[in-house]
């Protein structure tokens, strides 16, 4: 992006440098879900868990904790 960067240090801040990995940074583990063989990363603003499976491709898909405690009583 930057390649051309003649004026560094007044450039703004681009989105790659502002948000290198914005799913991971707020993340904690939630061990029931993980322990059901899911994602289980908590989306902590929302609360919200994800229920892929582990080490799923994509990025995360949280959904609400009751949805979470469905795929893990499953
Ligand atoms: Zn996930």
């Amino acid at each position: 992006m930057n390649s051309h960067d003649h004026n560094a240090f007044d450039s703004p801040r681009t989105a790659a440098e502002q948000g290198t990995r914005p799913d991971l940074s707020s993340l904690h583990v939630r061990e029931d879900v993980a322990m059901a063989g899911r994602c289980g990363n908590v989306h902590l603003p929302t609360g919200r868990t994800c229920t892929l499976p582990a080490r799923h491709p994509a990025s995360c898909h949280f959904v609400e904790p009751d949805d979470a405690e469905h795929v893990v009583a499953q």
